[in-house]
């Protein structure tokens, strides 16, 4: 049973006016008890606080007036006789206006003379007379109610909340409950950030704040209320990550030998100079892999910015003091293209390959090996992390496009060696406040930069009549030796969705437009050797064109690839389109994608618009984020994010990092949250992460 005076305890449908079939409707949107009803904010507000007369009424406006009722009456629609009509005269010392509701026979009951409103709605001229048509109403009644302040009228002649309504509510009825549930329980909530940390970031207290995110006595209670409620989701957010880190960050690693001469002979055989960026990269790798404490840093950078030689520079470190590593990449394709990259740059040290695909025999070769230590650095996917691969001496572990993979799946490679190093990379960069919200445990490198030589890249939005002419860009590049790809968001043409497929266009491009030419193409639905067959055929030069779906999206590095067609491209996010584009641009030549859209919602222009625009992924990724949001950016369940429901780190900086610091001082001084003036603050932390119990809890 739960306890009915805790607010967190309470279902939703124990609370007057809210029974089960309405209970139902709010579970949907995510409200289950009576604390998750009062955290449900309104998603705007409007200002009905500026009262005026009558006489100053303005046809066209939205106003607000206080009014004694005249006279009222009701009467059915003569065209349809369901259809009411509720009509009433009200009146100030200025003068008189009429009234007039459709549909709503209840109001009659409220609208009867001498009673004193206040109305809030548009003004417009009906018949030669102003008149105010469904405004909403108040019926002004004697001093409030409720101790916290909360005035008698909730809905006009204040600032009034507006919500995301479950399904069958009126704003009216929905700002009734949300009154009914203050007024009882508001008392009962307990605050979970400890007091201290309230008075020196000068925060006002939860019953304070939650009335006034609700129903704000002023703009600026409001703004108050709003800053503490996201202090408290980025402190919540921030605690478990800190406690992770610090967590870790207390164990024992290896302190590697970074400074020997294979790094040193490593760099000088590469067949580049490495950039300022990656040298800068390095140098912070190099700090973390000399001291005791394990690493765990997050390399960003864009496609093609040259972190698989950062990675292998990290490699070469931990190698030469006699540990082994261990990279692991998303997918097969990837996984092969790092080991023959790494092998033909790293010639001294001695690399296996291990997927899900190779053969039995070759499989208990490596794997004896890698027990035995006879392998340094360890290339493979999801297969590395089965039972069965058991290390001599793990000291690194790279990730490579992490946010592939689980963050549990993250977490098992690790396990394979005693603290070793980890290094996480992704192609997908964030602005760095988001960075440090999501991965608030991780050190955060950043490459923002590529490397010089690369050709310019130009990008093109075509209407689908034009489709012509970007094919015969497409064939000037072909002509020229160069290779192009052409997506598509589908593998079987959709009559529903009136677009083609990629197996009827590649038979079709392959029989008319392109026949002079070898094509092939990938999907996800082929086997995986299939598809590495198919590629491999393709970065060999075997194909010309190479028609795809998404399957493309990561890490592919084919530098005679120099033009891409991407058909609908309103069909896919903008950080989805963007890791499309740098499947090219790759070589030194001169490269062109082309986006092919008839799309003209808002939406679908802006991001297309930002792609043609931008070529940077740290701003392409900003540019998505304004319009998806994190939730919607990362996937919410993934990261937790839904709890950030008032708390932007993008626009938020400051909180965020006076929370993370706050959370850094508390978690130092007490790291299992054992004192007194934690324990509201465990159970809150608890309930929003349950996850997190066994992680940082357990002494
Ligand atoms: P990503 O960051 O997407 O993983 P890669 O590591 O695959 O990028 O690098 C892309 C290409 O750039 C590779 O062919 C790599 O050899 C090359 N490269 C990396 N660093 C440099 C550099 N400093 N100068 C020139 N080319 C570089
Ligand atoms: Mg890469």
């Amino acid at each position: 049973m739960f306890d009915m005076s805790n607010p967190q305890d309470v279902p939703i449908q124990y609370l007057k006016g809210i029974g089960p079939k309405r209970a139902k409707a709010f579970t949907n949107l995510g409200i289950y008890t009576i604390l998750g009803l009062l955290y449900y904010f309104p998603r705007r507000y409007e200002d009905r606080t500026n009262l005026v007369t009558i006489s100053d009424l303005e046809e066209g406006k939205i106003q607000t007036i206080k009014v004694q009722v005249l006279a009222s009456g009701q009467r059915n629609s003569w065209r349809r006789r369901s259809f009411s009509i509720t009509q009433a005269e009200v009146g100030d010392e200025t003068g008189r206006v009429s009234c007039v509701w459709f549909n709503q026979p209840y109001l009659k009951e409220y609208l009867k003379p001498g009673k004193s409103l206040i109305l809030y709605g548009k003004v417009e001229r009906y018949a030669g007379r102003l008149q105010m048509s469904n405004p909403e109403f108040e019926i002004v009644s004697g001093p409030s109610p409720c101790e916290q302040g909360l005035g008698g009228e909730f809905n006009v002649g204040r600032l009034v909340p507006v919500y995301t309504l479950p399904d069958g509510l009126s704003q009216r009825t929905f700002r009734k409950i949300m009154k009914t549930a203050l007024d009882e329980y508001l008392p009962k909530l307990n605050d979970c950030l400890p007091y201290d940390i309230r008075s020196r970031n000068g925060l006002e207290n939860l019953a304070k704040s939650i009335i006034n995110i609700h129903f704000p006595e002023s703009l600026d209670l409001q703004k108050k209320a709003y800053t503490r409620l996201a202090f408290e989701e980025f402190f919540i957010f921030q605690v478990p990550l800190i406690l992770r880190k610090l967590n870790r960050e207390s164990k024992l690693g290896i302190a590697h030998k970074v400074d020997g001469r294979m790094v040193e002979v490593f760099i000088r055989g590469l067949p580049f100079k490495l950039t300022i960026a990656q040298e800068r990269v390095i140098q912070e790798i190099k700090s973390d892999m000399v001291s005791l404490k394990p690493m765990q840093r997050l390399l960003q950078g864009d496609v093609g910015s040259g972190k698989t030689v950062v990675a292998t520079v990290a490699g070469i470190m931990a190698i030469q003091g006699g540990y082994q590593v261990a990279f692991m990449a998303p997918t097969e394709i990837l996984a092969r293209q790092h080991y023959d990259k790494i092998k033909s740059q790293a010639k001294a040290i001695k690399i296996g390959l291990l997927t899900a695909s190779i053969d039995k025999k070759d499989k208990g070769k490596i794997l004896r090996e890698i027990k035995e230590g006879k392998v340094d650095l360890v290339i493979g996917t999801h297969a590395l992390l089965e039972a069965g691969v058991i290390f001599k001496n793990l000291g690194l572990v790279v990730i490579d496009e992490q946010h592939k993979f689980g963050v549990g799946q993250r977490a098992l490679l690790p396990q394979k060696g005693i603290n070793p190093d980890v290094l996480i990379m992704t192609a997908t960069p964030i602005p760095r406040t988001l960075a440090i919200t999501l991965y608030g445990d991780l050190d955060i490198s950043i490459i923002r930069e590529l490397p010089p030589g690369r050709g310019v890249m130009k990008t093109i939005l075509f209407d689908a009549a034009k489709r012509q002419k970007a094919y015969k860009i497409a064939r000037e590049e072909l002509t020229r030796g160069n290779q192009v790809y052409i997506i598509y968001p589908v593998i079987e043409e959709s009559l529903a969705l009136d677009i083609s497929g990629a197996k009827k266009m590649y038979a079709e491009l392959k029989a008319s437009e392109f026949k002079e030419f070898k094509l092939g193409l990938i999907h996800g639905r082929l086997k995986q050797e299939e598809q590495d067959k198919i590629m491999s055929a393709f970065k060999n030069k075997k194909l010309d064109i190479l028609i795809s779906t998404t399957i493309l999206e990561v890490g592919i590095d084919i530098p005679s690839a120099t033009c891409m067609i991407v058909e609908y491209a309103e069909r896919f996010g903008l950080s989805q389109l963007h890791q499309l584009r740098g499947r090219i641009g790759r070589g030194s030549d001169a490269s062109c994608c082309i986006l092919i859209s008839d799309a003209k919602t808002e939406e679908a222009v802006f991001r297309l618009g930002a792609m043609v625009k931008y070529s940077d992924g740290f701003r392409i990724s900003e540019e998505d984020l304004k319009i998806r949001g994190p939730g919607e950016f990362f996937g919410r369940e993934q990261h937790g994010l839904s709890e950030l429901k008032i708390a932007n780190p993008l626009t938020q900086m400051q909180l965020l990092k006076r929370a993370r610091e706050e959370a850094v001082k508390l978690i130092s001084a007490d790291p299992h949250l054992v004192s007194r003036q934690n324990q509201l603050l465990k159970e809150s932390l608890l309930r929003k992460f349950p996850e997190y119990e066994k992680l940082v809890f357990s002494c």
